[in-house]
């Protein structure tokens, strides 16, 4: 049987990231031949993230994209956000230290949380979703993982602060976990879970017209 073959522009230069929706398109659609596109195939500005919220991000990363591509474009912005610190590093997480390096983020946050008992360590990845069309956002959502702020660094799997997450349905680090354990809790994985149905029939509904 031929596959239903459907096109989508990533608004992420990050090659981690594009494997990581390549790997959850395929086991969330493997019915789809989905084509991903990184905006490395195309010259354009960085998106300015100016929003208070990852959804106004995912919408301007998405629009931003839509616009100088021509092409419908899938924006997503994520962090970490710890109770403990009101939500911080929130949008900012990947500039929380002054140099935004991944070891001087994991530092900071170590350091903004000693001291603080277990049961207060409560924090959650979330990923918020957009897709566009050329001035037109089609679909959005959002997913979230929670989990506890551990107090010391536990495994060297995936990226930021995955080596302090300790994810409660996992039962260890995402530092820890392999990457299909990572991808069956993700954020990245529920918020695109959330969306699929709809933007599956948006698309095919484009290309009809
Ligand atoms: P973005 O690239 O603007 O979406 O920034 C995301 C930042 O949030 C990353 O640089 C990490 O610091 C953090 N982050 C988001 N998702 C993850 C994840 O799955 N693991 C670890 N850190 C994450």
């Amino acid at each position: 049987m031929v596959k239903t073959s459907l096109s989508l522009v990533l608004a992420t230069r990050n090659p981690g990231k594009i494997r990581e929706f390549e790997r959850l398109f395929q086991s969330l659609d493997p019915g789809t031949e989905w084509r991903l596109i990184g905006l490395e195939s195309f010259k354009m500005p960085d998106a300015l993230e100016t929003g208070e919220t990852f959804a106004e991000n995912a919408d301007i990363k998405a629009l931003h994209a839509a616009a100088h591509t021509g092409l419908v474009s899938l924006g997503e912005d994520s962090g970490l956000e710890v109770d403990f610190l009101g939500g911080q590093p929130g949008v900012k997480s990947h500039r929380f230290s002054p140099s935004g390096d991944d070891h001087d983020n994991n530092e900071l946050l170590l350091h903004r949380l000693r001291g603080v008992p277990r049961d207060q360590r409560t924090a959650r990845y979330r990923c918020a979703i957009a897709v566009a069309r050329p001035g037109e956002v089609l679909v959005s959502g959002q997913g979230t993982v929670e989990g506890l702020i551990t107090e010391e660094y536990r495994g060297k799997n995936g990226f930021g602060y995955d080596p302090l997450f300790f994810s409660t349905e996992l039962g260890k680090t995402l530092g820890e976990a392999s990457d299909d354990e990572k991808d069956s809790v993700s954020h990245r994985r529920r918020a695109l879970e959330n969306i699929l149905p709809e933007l599956k029939s948006k698309l095919l509904e484009i290309q009809r017209e």
